[in-house]
């Protein structure tokens, strides 16, 4: 018996210590939390969701969601638990939050707030200057190339000679092709319009293959396509689709070994269709999956770094599909082969 009683005791005390551990943190936490009971009421406040917020805390516990954060419907969606559990609330003020919403094993929820101003605001101005750059090195890199071009004519040139012309010639087409790459991506998020018309993305898929052929046989890989028949239609920009998929499957091509099979396939799935571009190749270390489509992100893999490329076409992947009220993700084990997977609401 007297061993039961200290056994409570220490449970008892380890119970205590943790709550005032939770309440300190709670309390003192630069993180927003808001805690909700199983009714869905409003139970707890901290100060920095308050700060964040601008509520009193006091006049908040006990009311629902919608009667103190009406104004707010990405925070009321995730105090509801309503749709996707990860969301960005645009706080009071001008600023930015990235909230989760996590639902407990006793029914009650809890909504986490971090402050991500700062981040944002540097995203943004990274953006603008590498859309800057891409537009003012276009004419400079244009004549690099079209001087490199006249010099073979000016007079015969010695091998040594021509062999650096040849590629100076080379490197300014993919610089100049970097840059208009850059401009487009910019041209795209500022919202250039694009079409929008009903579009049947196995049509797509199939015209995409077709102008990677020679580049699959090269390798001589083999792109197996297989597509829900009729597969429903998606509204959008049919050639900007095709964009997506021919840089999916590019990549595909570019990072597997000679002779591994790639496959597309696309189909219904819910009020989307899902297509997946899979591979046999070199896969993505588990760190870096959050950042691939980031861009001008390269992997520093050596595999990766022995061959040619900007890093930019995941990121245009990724813009076009938001456009379209798509998203992109993937899933990829290194050394394996990955899967890209995106998803296209359907038409009407
Ligand atoms: P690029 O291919 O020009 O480098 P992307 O934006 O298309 O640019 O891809 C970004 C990075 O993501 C690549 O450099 C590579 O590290 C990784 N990646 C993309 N697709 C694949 C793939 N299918 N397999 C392995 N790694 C990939």
């Amino acid at each position: 018996m007297p061993d039961g009683t200290c056994y409570n005791q220490r449970m008892v005390t380890e119970t205590l210590s943790w709550q005032s551990q939770y309440n300190l943190l709670f309390r003192t936490t630069s993180d927003g939390v808001i805690a909700l009971d199983h009714t869905g009421l409003l139970l707890r406040i901290n100060p920095a969701a308050a700060g964040m917020l601008r509520c009193v805390p006091e006049e908040c516990i006990g009311k629902t969601p919608k009667s103190v954060f009406h104004d707010q419907p990405a925070l009321l969606d995730l105090l509801e638990g309503r749709g996707e559990n990860v969301r960005k609330v645009i706080l009071p003020g001008k600023r930015v939050a990235h909230g989760i919403s996590e639902i407990q094993p006793d029914d009650t929820r809890m909504v986490l707030l971090r402050d991500i101003t700062e981040r944002e605001e540097l995203d943004t101005r990274r953006d603008q200057l590498i859309a800057a750059i891409g537009h003012d090195l276009r004419n400079p890199i244009s004549a690099i190339h079209g001087f490199a071009e006249l010099i073979p004519l000016s007079g015969s040139l010695t091998s040594d000679q021509e062999r650096f012309v040849t590629r100076i010639i080379q490197t300014s087409q993919k610089m100049q092709y970097l840059a208009s790459t850059l401009v487009d991506l910019a041209w795209i998020e500022s919202g250039m319009p694009m079409e929008s018309v009903p579009v049947e993305l196995d049509k797509v898929i199939t015209l995409a293959v077709s102008e990677l052929d020679k580049d699959a046989q090269q390798k001589r890989m083999s792109i197996a396509i297989s597509t829900q028949h009729p597969l429903p239609f998606v509204m959008g920009d049919p050639a900007r689709l095709k964009q997506v998929v021919v840089n999916l499957l590019q990549n595909a091509i570019q990072y597997s070994e000679p002779e591994q099979p790639i496959a597309i396939h696309a189909f219904e799935y819910g009020q989307q269709v899902r297509c997946t571009v899979g591979d046999r190749g070199i896969g993505i270390h588990a760190n870096e999956l959050d950042q691939v489509f980031d861009r001008l992100y390269r992997s520093p893999d050596e595999a990766v770094r022995k061959t040619q490329g900007g890093g930019i076409g995941l990121t245009m992947a990724r813009v076009i599909l938001r456009r379209h009220g798509g998203s992109i993700a993937v899933s990829s084990v290194y050394g394996e082969g990955s899967t890209f997977i995106f998803t296209l609401p359907l038409a009407g």
